[in-house]
């Protein structure tokens, strides 16, 4: 049987994807599926177990043991190994590892398998940096989010303190410049605009524009 569609949106760090992702999800009856908040988890993890995060080993040996769960609802929830972690992940301390943890071959391998395995049935709009590249390179809509890194910074700024995580505009445009340089310059699975993806320049507009566009490139293509 054929699967049903994959939407593929790739992009930099604060670029508007999970934003718009999640509400063209709803809006098409797609499952939505976060791979930054799978590296996060296991960043997470990490980062509570005290592994060697130079160890190839021990960091491949952790993703393989843990279990990553979703649920979704109004708010999508994120757990380990059955604990709620959503918002535990979102921490400017795991979002600095993250990137790093995400160099791992062992870790890409482990969670490329699961994000294949969650979407192979399609239905499913999945974000990221390398969904339209590696782990579904045949998907019927790729498109690629960007967006200036000072707005980009200014967003991610709002939504952590609009959470009560306090912190300073110029360390979360430093974090997602430093991010942006190791999510371009990895050696798998790095962050690339591929030839049959539509960038969408998201500097400027409104959730409400974005999202038009992206449902416009979605009739077009499906
Ligand atoms: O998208 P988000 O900012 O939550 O992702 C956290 C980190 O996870 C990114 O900085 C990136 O290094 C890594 N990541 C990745 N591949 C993906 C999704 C996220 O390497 N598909």
């Amino acid at each position: 049987m054929k699967r049903k569609p994959v939407i593929a949106i790739d992009g930099p760090a604060g670029s508007g994807k999970s934003t718009i992702a999640k509400l063209v999800a709803f809006a098409l009856g797609f499952h939505y599926i976060d791979t930054g908040a799978m590296y996060r988890a296991i960043t997470l993890k990490a980062l509570r177990e005290g592994t060697d995060r130079k160890s190839e080993t021990a960091l491949t040996e952790l993703a393989g043991r843990t279990k990553i769960g979703f649920e979704y609802g109004a708010v999508l929830k994120v757990f380990i190994d059955g604990a709620d972690v959503t918002e535990a992940i979102r921490l400017p301390e795991v979002s600095k590892a993250s990137s790093d943890i995400a160099d791992s071959r062992g870790v890409r391998q482990a969670l490329v398998k699961k994000q294949q395995e969650m979407g192979a049935a399609g239905g499913v709009i999945m974000d990221g940096r390398d969904i339209g590249s590696v782990v579904f390179p045949d998907a019927e809509v790729k498109i690629y989010l960007d967006a200036a890194v000072e707005e980009r910074a200014a967003r991610r700024y709002k939504e952590l303190t609009e959470k009560g995580i306090k912190t300073v505009l110029s360390l979360v445009r430093q974090d997602i410049a430093e991010r942006d340089e190791r999510d371009r310059n990895r050696l798998f699975g790095a962050l690339v605009k591929v030839k049959d993806a539509v960038t969408v320049d998201t500097t400027g507009l409104s959730i409400e524009q974005v999202t038009a566009k992206i449902n416009g490139i979605i009739k077009e293509k499906l």
